[in-house]
């Protein structure tokens, strides 16, 4: 299964693809995680990153190709892959089915989260992330569910920069919603209710198409 992730920050995407790799058995390759794993290497690729990530803007697209397009070399995407976080904008949709056609494996579908912006900014503004494997947890946890790790507030979930975030999405990243009906390959599902329940619903939907 090769498939892509697409929703609003905070519709979801990372504690979805969790569940979905693992029932799909395929590696879930998220963007903004690598970028994170980046920074705090301290590597070039992080410092690159770190000011757009700060600000909500997408790190440029030039960074961002040649990081999946590496990526996506590696054997353990052979039987597929679920991509979170990538492609955000028309043209990184553009590169990839680049890619995936010299690979002579063209994407099976591209899953939708929807939600509204108002239970958006509620979830963002109330989330933790694991400082040890990257998980998102509610503000209530006191440790990671995952690892057991230590939580902390992401500086790009901090209410001034959602606002960006979701501006970004709107005027960049929702275009390719568009791009992939036209492609025939887009499932939109609702991003609300339990998160059993959307995974659920994701895999119903995902079924029909394989
Ligand atoms: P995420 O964890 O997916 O919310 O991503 C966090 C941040 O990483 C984003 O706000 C961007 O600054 C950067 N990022 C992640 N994926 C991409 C991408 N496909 N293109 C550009 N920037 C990205």
């Amino acid at each position: 299964m090769r498939l892509v992730l697409v929703g609003p920050p905070g519709a979801g995407k990372g504690t979805q693809a969790v569940f979905l790799a693992e029932h799909y058995s395929i590696p879930h390759i998220s963007t903004g995680d690598i970028f994170r794993a980046n920074l705090k290497a301290g590597t070039p690729l992080g410092q690159e990153a770190k000011g757009f990530m700060d600000r909500g803007e997408l790190v440029p697209d030039s960074v961002t190709n040649a990081m999946v397009k590496d990526r996506l070399t590696h054997d353990d995407v052979a039987n597929g892959f679920l991509l979170d976080g990538f492609p955000r904008n028309v043209v990184q949709a553009e590169v990839l089915r680049a890619i995936l056609a010299e690979q002579k494996s063209p994407l099976d579908a591209v899953l939708e989260l929807n939600i509204a912006d108002s239970e958006i900014i509620e979830r963002l503004s109330s989330r933790l992330t694991c400082r040890g494997c990257g998980a998102p947890a509610p503000a209530s946890a006191q440790k990671c569910d995952s690892c057991g790790g230590e939580l902390y507030q992401r500086e790009d979930d901090k209410a001034e920069v959602i606002a960006r975030r979701l501006e970004v999405y709107n005027e960049q990243t929702a275009p390719i919603i568009a791009f992939y009906r036209g492609e025939g390959l887009l499932i939109t599902i609702s991003a609300t209710g339990a998160v059993s329940e959307i995974t659920e619903r994701a895999t119903t939907a995902l079924s029909r198409i394989s």
